[in-house]
């Protein structure tokens, strides 16, 4: 292989070569071809997502005395070439993370009036801007407030929420998406033909799975992982330590046909193999949360309900991995799921009716008709929390929704059931009179029989992250909440 990285070779020259950011390539391109960009964009997305690259192909698309078609740089000019080197004078690529970058954004505002030495247009990338300190972003908040004619700024960062609102107010932004499996593989592929690696589709699957949507991971993982100019996907999935698809099936498998001791030797082979419980836990998830999102496409209630629980018992499996016995979380949900517990476990016995009550989810005025139904339904921890969903999905006051998303469901004793929250503000909202009607209201529609909220306000292990975040971040932390019950925020 050669010695310039396979990522710096391939990374996007033009903004053909830009994959998976399709709307953010065609705003750029008519607003090069209408002689019409911005002096300032910010962008945001995960890493490795092209957000650089595309920031310097803004820069060449400014300055490329060849412009193609209105809007392609040549590749060929001198500008076009000392960009692609990285030795253009007038392209000032800054790292607000490092101690440099404090210094050179604290240059600018003086530095910014000069004309450009060579080219026609300055343009300024401030990567990693959510570092930028207070100063600096004061400083910024200047120059972007009147930018002299031959300047241009790019800010891209993976943190959006730590840009203060007076600097995104004053760029125009473009959110970077996680680039999807199947254009990295055709891209992974494209590459590996360009550079002579015989790479097998299921390795270059892998890679794409694992990178989570980032373009540079994964081709950084393709020049890892390559040796004597193959890629195999023995060798890959050994390296990532990520799962033999054919186990997550063969559980899949197991688990819909309640075959507990199949599952269970799953579970063991798994352990015995020293494979990484954790990933195959998440890849587990993965696919299970593919298959819902078929079933619910394919409008199919019964199996989504099954689905449902399924993940919502492997996220708490998920939750209690590092405990001595790593196995054990899964083999109980594994025992949970194909209902192995059933004939000593009474409690939970509601199951059954769960799965009809799927059945009629899309019509549920008709549930009234089978009250047998509802009266077996015990109103057990187990039972709402397996609830909890559906629950939340029936509640119809957004901001009781926005707090009991905030809400676990902890203790059930004598029909109370005790929600704990991390914060006051949630727990206020949800006991003010009206919102715990409502609630009880929906779960008596459920169980049948009357239920009484009590709540307490409790530091949950999230809670040092959740403090550490700024006010508007409580999204991520509904999320958070929604994972840990396998539910999924409904708007
Ligand atoms: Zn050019």
């Amino acid at each position: 292989m050669e010695e310039i990285s396979l990522y710096r070779k391939y990374r996007p020259h033009n903004f053909d070569n830009l994959v998976g950011q399709d709307h953010i390539k065609t705003t750029l391109i008519n607003a090069l071809r209408n002689r019409n960009v911005s002096h300032a964009y910010l962008f945001t997305g995960p890493r490795g997502t092209g957000k650089t690259s595309t920031a310097r192909l803004i820069a060449k698309g400014l300055n490329c005395t060849e412009l193609h078609d209105d809007h392609e740089p040549c590749n060929k000019c001198e500008f076009c070439t000392d960009i692609n080197d990285g030795r253009l004078i007038d392209l000032i690529e800054i790292d607000a993370a490092s101690n440099r970058g404090i210094d050179e954004v604290r240059d600018l505002k003086e530095k910014i009036n000069f004309a450009p030495s060579r080219s026609k247009y300055k343009v300024y990338i401030i990567d990693e801007a959510h570092m930028m300190t207070k100063e600096a972003f004061n400083a910024l908040l200047k120059t972007l407030e009147e930018p002299p004619s031959h300047a241009y700024f790019v800010l891209a960062t993976t943190e959006i929420h730590k840009i203060p609102e007076t600097i995104i107010s004053r760029c125009q932004r473009f959110d970077f998406k996680r680039i999807g499996i199947k254009t990295l593989m055709t891209r992974l592929s494209y590459i590996c033909q360009k550079e002579n690696i015989q790479a097998a589709d299921t390795a270059l699957e892998v890679i794409s799975k694992y990178v989570d949507g980032g373009l540079r991971d994964a081709i950084g993982l393709v020049e890892q992982l390559t040796t004597d100019h193959t890629l195999s996907l023995e060798h890959v999935q050994e390296i990532l330590g990520v799962s033999d698809h054919s186990l997550l099936t063969a559980l899949f498998n197991s688990l819909v046909n309640n075959d507990t001791k199949d599952a269970l030797g799953i579970i063991h082979d798994l352990h015995g193999q020293g494979s990484d419980l954790k990933q195959f836990v998440h890849e587990f998830i993965e696919m299970l949360r593919q298959n819902l999102l078929d079933t619910i496409a394919n409008d199919q209630p019964k199996t989504t309900s099954q689905l449902i629980r399924m993940i919502s018992l492997f996220q708490d499996a998920q939750q209690k991995l590092e405990s001595t016995i790593p196995q054990l979380a899964l083999e109980i949900a594994v025992i949970q799921i194909t209902g192995a517990f059933e004939e000593y476990e009474p409690e939970i016995v509601a199951d059954k009716p769960e799965q009809d009550k799927a059945d009629s989810e899309s019509e549920p005025k008709k549930k009234p008709d089978n009250p047998s139904v509802n009266e077996v339904l015990e109103v057990t921890l187990n039972s709402i929390r397996d609830h909890w969903p559906r629950i939340m999905e029936r509640i119809k006051t957004p901001s009781l929704k926005i707090s009991l998303r905030n809400a676990i469901p902890q203790k059930v004793k004598d029909h109370d059931l005790t929600l704990t929250f991390n914060t006051n503000f949630h727990r206020d909202k949800v006991v003010e009179h009206d919102h715990r009607v409502e609630l009880e209201e929906v779960i008596k529609t459920f169980f049948n029989t009357p239920v009484k909220i009590v709540t307490e306000v409790k530091a949950l292990e999230i809670k040092p992250i959740i403090e550490e975040k700024v006010v508007h971040e409580t999204a991520g932390n509904l999320d958070d909440m929604a994972e840990l019950f396998g539910g999924e925020i409904v708007d």
